[in-house]
């Protein structure tokens, strides 16, 4: 394709080629009559999967190979590729509570409820071929600790539809060790086909083009040149960390902020880059016996060994009534972070807090969108000290479940981590990287909300944002599979 026949115009333009933007692009294309343009800072490496890195295919680690920064801080790790954070994450999936719905339709509406969303649910379940854990996979760790939950009382339930407190295997996007991405799924062959779908990668979205409060197209950088591309509707869908820094250098965003970084205000939006929410953890590390490293060498040998395939849902005293807001994760295998000896792994659970109360926010540096933003997910952070509260109550579950495991590793000497300050607490917190709410739906009237309950963008027309950055509270479950979920209900209202 040449310069000048992207800058003819399209109906659409994606921006952002992960999760959601995968989606979008393959739904909104199934018109042959509407042009779309997906736009991607990342490498594409194509429909075929024997041409994609192997690393990025093994789903038996976390790859660190294409990301926006290398060495950073935990909390900032996002993909840069096309495909997004799914080609990067532990290809988990989970759905949330009753309760996180009615967050979503106070905001949004109906078509955030439950029942609205189940459709869509099903289509990216079938589109992302979603299973259940096989009984291959389960680890001795695991399947202790499938025991010990049922022993400790907890039901069993489906982790993959709206339900209640239990534990259970998640739902998996990948099979034999191999991670199905969305790119892979979402953009294959046949897809990739459609005469009115271009997908571009290595091209990275400076701004939006803004003409008398319409949005007219957007200015990219491709192959180290400026580009505009003229669209109707431009859909942002560059997650959580991108999307308010496109608004941002678009001078779509808090007005005081803009100027600061010399960029003139087009819509004065204080809810961009505010309410970052993301869901904190505490590792409770515990000794595994000679017994428990044996069994994990073995299954090790033999390709079979994942860290984490089974979960509790738990709730502590602050949870409404049917719902869950922690996560109790027991992972057994080589550590995420540093090595050890062959032979050595590291066992024990962590407990994530599912429905953090404590917001940060993402902020521009200044307005080259070559600059890595300011992210502060500020963890446990609300005065009231709830958020630590609630992580100390999924530690406690945590040590009764480790205690209900015990033949296989033993509590670490010192103090039990959930008796320890909070300070200390703060000190061992890592994430289980499902930031979302940096351009949170709701009413027009709410300075806090960025766009309404179809993802367009308050002020200005031509403009939505569909990804997990306009949830406005994160779900009680892994993000991917209700992002998957809402990018398809989106892709449905804007071919409506
Ligand atoms: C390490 C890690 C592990 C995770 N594990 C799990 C898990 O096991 N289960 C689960 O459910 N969820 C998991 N998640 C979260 C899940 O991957 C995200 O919720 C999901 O990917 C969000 O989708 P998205 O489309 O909003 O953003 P993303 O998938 O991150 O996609 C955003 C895309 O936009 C592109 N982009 C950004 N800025 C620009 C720009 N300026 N120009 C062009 N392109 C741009 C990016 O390169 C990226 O491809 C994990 C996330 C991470 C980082």
């Amino acid at each position: 394709m040449t310069t000048s026949s992207l800058l003819s115009g399209h109906d659409v333009v994606v921006l952002g080629g992960g999760v959601a933007g995968c989606v979008l692009a393959a739904r909104l294309s199934e018109d042959p009559g509407r042009s779309v343009c997906l736009v991607e800072a990342g490498p594409d490496y194509g429909p075929q999967q024997r041409n994609w890195p192997e690393k990025i295919l093994n789903a038996r680690a976390l790859p660190r190979d294409d990301v926006w920064e290398r060495h950073t801080a935990f909390y900032r790790i996002r993909a840069r590729v096309l495909g997004g954070s799914s080609c990067i994450n532990g290809a988990w999936n989970t759905w949330g509570s009753h309760a996180d719905h009615a967050e979503w339709t106070r905001a949004g509406g109906e078509r955030w409820s439950a029942d609205a969303l189940e459709p869509y649910r099903l289509r990216a379940v079938e589109r992302m071929g979603l299973h259940a854990v096989p009984d291959a996979e389960l680890s001795a760790w695991a399947s202790a600790a499938l025991t010990a939950a049922r022993e400790l009382g907890y039901p069993e339930v489906d982790m993959g539809v709206p339900g209640s407190p239990g534990y259970g295997r998640p739902l998996l996007n990948a099979a034999d060790g191999v991670r199905r991405n969305a790119a892979l799924a979402y953009l294959d062959p046949a897809t990739r086909a459609r005469p009115n779908l271009t997908v571009l990668g290595d091209a990275l979205v400076d701004r939006l083009a803004i003409r008398a409060g319409r949005v007219s197209g957007v200015h990219i950088v491709l192959d180290g040149a400026p580009v505009t591309l003229e669209a109707d509707t431009c859909v942002l869908a560059s997650g959580t960390f991108g999307s308010p820094t496109v608004l941002m250098r678009s001078g779509i965003g808090p007005a005081a902020h803009l100027k600061e970084n010399g960029i003139r205000c087009e819509v004065d939006l204080p809810g961009v880059g505010a309410n970052l929410s993301d869901q904190p953890g505490v590792f409770v590390p515990l000794v595994p016996t000679d017994h428990l490293n044996r069994a994990l060498a073995a299954k090790e040998s033999a390709g079979e060994l994942y860290v984490s395939r089974m979960l509790v849902r738990a709730a502590s005293e602050y949870c409404p009534d049917g719902a869950w807001d922690l996560h109790l994760l027991p992972t057994a295998g080589p550590p995420l972070f540093g090595k050890l000896p062959p032979g050595q792994y590291e066992a024990g659970i962590s407990a994530f807090l599912m429905k953090p109360v404590s917001r940060g926010h993402v902020r521009l540096r200044s307005a080259d969108p070559l600059e890595p933003p300011e992210i502060d997910p500020a963890f446990l952070t609300d005065p009231a000290g709830r958020d630590v509260a609630v992580v100390r109550a999924g530690l406690e579950k945590a040590a009764e479940l480790a205690a209900a495991m015990e033949p296989l590793a033993r509590p670490a000497d010192g103090t039990p981590v959930h008796a320890r300050p909070a300070a200390d607490l703060r000190a061992r917190v890592g994430t289980y990287w499902h930031p979302v709410g940096t351009c949170a739906m709701g009413p027009a009237d709410d300075p806090r909300s960025v766009v309404d309950g179809q993802g367009a963008v308050h002020g200005v027309s031509g403009l939505r944002v569909a990804d997990a950055s306009v949830l406005p509270t994160v779900p009680a479950a892994n993000t991917q599979l209700p992002v998957l979920a809402l990018a398809e209900m989106l892709a449905d209202t804007l071919r409506a």
